[in-house]
């Protein structure tokens, strides 16, 4: 199976001091934060996108050759968003790595159940830390302050980035021009419906102008993008097993993206070797052998991948 060629990446340099970098659905959004001296790296994108990730970096510091890599700053830890720690950590020694403080331990122990790369069956270098991002407080990066909040739902040890000076959100998975990231607790029985609420909340409290989002485009228009969350919000909590049926579809099309082609039976097992399938197997009262071949088909019909043969082969 061949591992997919990234994106090109599309680069807005309108703003001064922030290059937001657009990724694609496998690798998120990379976000420089930078001045003559300093560059900041908001996400690092996924593993197996770790050369394009660098060759960004270095493009960057080609341009501006004054510049050092002070640091990485992770909203949080999903392997889309810090795949590429531990590649710019080897290419840059003296960098800064600051992660949410909830998510401290499991990095210091590196517990791969913790970080949800065994649940949801993905990879990532192990990487260290060196701070926490606690929320209620600051970050100054190239002499830019950032508010650090705590954004739950998707994923409860999440944080955002406002800086109020100028209205940028960075929001992670929390907000995106056409809705949010899934919904992960709900899947494992803890509760996820309400946080997106209430971040959705303390996103719309706040004087923003420009939201730098984890995937997608930027985009300015937030009352467009936080009507279209709550509407989709209020549609998987009105019913649990929508919310766990698109988790199975966006977890095998994840895969896909990496993988690209895949023979439909080794899919098959690595969705039964994948836990976070029997939960959500559980909340749509299939067993494993069901689900297994149930969240294929579900990623055909909706135009997500197409059987060749024996081949599941990812679909745009
Ligand atoms: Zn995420």
């Amino acid at each position: 199976m061949a591992s997919a060629r990234p994106k090109t990446p599309s680069i807005l340099k309108s703003l001064a001091g922030i290059r937001f970098i657009e990724r694609g659905w496998l690798s998120a959004n990379n976000i420089f934060i930078f001045n003559q001296d300093e560059l900041h790296i908001v996400d690092t994108s996924y593993d197996s996108h770790r050369a394009q990730t660098l060759s960004l970096v270095q493009q960057h510091l080609n341009q501006h050759p004054q510049s050092q890599c002070v640091s990485i700053i992770n909203t949080h830890l999903h392997s889309d968003h810090c795949g590429g720690n531990a590649t710019l950590q080897s290419a840059f020694p003296q960098i800064k790595t600051y992660i949410p403080q909830a998510s401290c331990e499991a990095v210091k122990n590196w517990d791969e159940t913790q970080l949800s790369f065994i649940p949801t069956g993905q990879e990532c270098s192990r990487f260290q830390f060196d701070q926490a991002l606690q929320v209620g407080h600051q970050l100054t990066l190239a002499q830019r302050t950032w508010d650090i909040l705590g954004a739950p739902g998707h994923d409860p040890d999440s944080v955002i980035l406002y800086n109020a000076q100028d209205g940028l959100l960075i929001s992670a998975d929390a907000l995106w021009q056409n809705g949010f990231g899934t919904i992960f607790p709900e899947l494992i029985g803890e509760s996820g419906f309400d946080e997106v609420s209430q971040t959705l909340d303390l996103i719309e409290s706040l004087d923003v102008q420009l939201v730098l989002p984890g995937h997608g485009p930027a985009f300015s228009d937030l009352a467009s993008s936080l009507h279209t969350a709550r509407s989709r919000l209020d549609y998987l909590a009105q019913d649990p097993k929508r919310n766990a049926k698109h988790a199975a579809k966006v977890l095998l099309k994840f895969r896909l993206l990496d993988w690209q082609s895949i023979r439909l039976d080794d899919a098959q097992d690595w969705i039964v070797k994948t836990p976070l399938f029997s939960s959500i197997a559980k909340i749509l009262g299939m067993s494993l052998d069901e689900i297994k071949k149930w969240a294929p088909r579900a990623l055909i019909e909706t135009g997500g991948a197409r059987l060749s043969g024996d081949l599941l082969i990812n679909q745009n």
